[in-house]
């Protein structure tokens, strides 16, 4: 596979995936990147293993939690355990 020029979706560079890339990325059943090294390393850099964590508190239970997401202000939000089970709930209904 000859190497693919690939315009990064974040800064609309155009950068190189290289064949050598391209193997890796076949072997680990990866897509292809949308993003250019710079951008990529941004992106870890800005916490991609870190995910920002927001406090809430259970509207179900009342107890403190954490999600991944911004609670949206006005709706309900759910601990882990609530938001598990109230999944099940609708699994099984
Ligand atoms: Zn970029
Ligand atoms: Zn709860």
């Amino acid at each position: 596979m000859p190497d693919v020029e690939i315009p990064c979706v974040q800064c609309k560079e155009i950068f190189i995936f290289t064949e050598k890339e391209q193997e890796t990325f076949y072997q680990r059943n990866m897509m292809a990147p949308q993003r250019c090294p710079k951008c990529r390393s941004k992106k870890m850099a800005t916490g991609e293993n870190a995910p920002t964590r927001f406090e809430i508190v259970c509207d179900h239970c009342g107890k403190h939690d954490q999600v991944p997401f911004q609670p949206k202000v006005g709706r309900a939000v759910l601990c882990r355990e609530c938001f598990q089970a109230s999944k099940s709930r609708m699994k099984f209904a």
